[in-house]
């Protein structure tokens, strides 16, 4: 069969069944990418030191056998080498006293590319809501703000920083108390570090399928990204099934287009390799 042309085709946030919230093979995901119209794809499997534990299973469920994964990883590239190109990542769950335990992850493996998340904000998941309760979003949404702030003043072994407003798809009202303006000194401040540092954000397009109406981050924040001089960006679905690789990737080039990116970036061993929309 042959590709679909899309305007981005690397999906560099892709999960499968090595994360606990997804039971997709990964060789589903490759091939649903491939149908997709992607020549790159970037596994990005969960990685968070320090989860609570599931009460179920009385178990951390963002955690992984790494050589597993590489091993497993490393023989479905060459398997499909010359349809889509395979890079390994992974999305670490960032918190600001892990900085030392990823360093020697990161040192440790040849990853292709490192996302940072936050997915706790002080410990609490906001997935599961108890941290809105009683709180207005405003107030969550800027402790969010601050607490990727922090890890990004604790915390360097990484390439992009992961879905950044993605806290306000569970907000009470969604992003009825959200907008770029209303927080601005709080996004201004982590853009400009992420610029500082070297490092990127990525165009999440999450939020669109949760019924958010925009990606993640929103692009009103991907624009003031663009004016304060940022130019790395990924482009990612973070699927957790196949039916969702490369969602809405042809709204994904129009945003950065609008926003005024004339280029997506995709990574191989932890290098930008930028490449034109369209
Ligand atoms: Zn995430
Ligand atoms: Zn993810």
């Amino acid at each position: 069969m042959k590709a679909v042309k899309v305007p981005v085709r690397a999906d560099f946030h892709m999960h499968t069944e090595f994360s606990g919230d997804s039971d997709a093979p990964v060789r589903a995901m490759l091939d649903a990418a491939l149908e997709k119209g992607m020549e790159s794809v970037c596994i990005t499997d969960h990685f968070d030191e320090d989860y609570p534990e599931d009460r179920e299973t009385g178990r951390n469920p963002f955690l992984f056998d790494i050589d597993r994964y590489f091993q497993v990883l490393e023989g479905l590239r060459e398997e499909y080498a010359g349809r889509i190109d395979v890079r390994i990542g992974v999305e670490l769950g960032l918190q600001p006293h892990l900085g030392e335990r990823y360093h020697v992850l990161t040192g440790k493996k040849p990853f292709d590319f490192v996302i940072g998340s936050l997915h706790l904000i002080h410990g609490m998941d906001p997935y599961d809501r108890i941290i809105f309760q009683g709180r207005s979003d405003a107030e969550v949404y800027r402790e969010a703000f601050q607490a990727t702030l922090e890890n990004l003043e604790k915390i360097k072994d990484f390439d992009v920083l992961g879905h950044i407003d993605y806290v306000v798809r569970y907000g009470t009202h969604q992003a009825q108390e959200y907008s770029y303006r209303a927080f601005s000194d709080e996004i201004d401040g982590i853009l400009k570090k992420v610029i500082d540092m070297g490092k990127g954000i990525e165009l999440n397009t999450g939020g669109l399928k949760y019924g958010l109406g925009f990606c993640n981050p929103h692009p009103d924040v991907i624009r003031r990204y663009r004016e304060l001089g940022g130019e790395i960006i990924t482009v990612g679905s973070d699927a957790h099934c196949p039916e969702h690789a490369a969602y809405d990737f042809e709204k994904a080039g129009a945003i950065l287009e609008a926003c005024g990116f004339r280029y997506y970036t995709e990574y191989r061993g932890r290098r930008p390799i930028f490449k034109q929309l369209g």
